[in-house]
């Protein structure tokens, strides 16, 4: 699995971050980073609360 932020969406808002802190990161641009490219299965469920969580829906995943 693999994620992406829309960075032209993101405010910062970490929500995403909180579900899923190994994955996302807010960061001092006030934006979310993806720390790992290839996204373990143990982490699928965090992010995808990740991606409901988002108030910009700025999250999205591939398989
Ligand atoms: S929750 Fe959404 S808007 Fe907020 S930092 Fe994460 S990706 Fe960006």
């Amino acid at each position: 699995m693999k994620a992406k932020i829309d960075t032209t969406l993101c405010e910062g808002h970490a929500k995403c971050m909180e579900a899923a802190p190994a994955v996302f990161e807010v960061r001092d641009d006030d934006l979310s980073h993806i720390l790992v490219d290839d996204i373990p299965e143990s982490e699928r469920d965090r992010v995808l609360r990740a991606v409901r969580t988002c108030p910009r829906a700025a999250i999205s995943t591939e398989d």
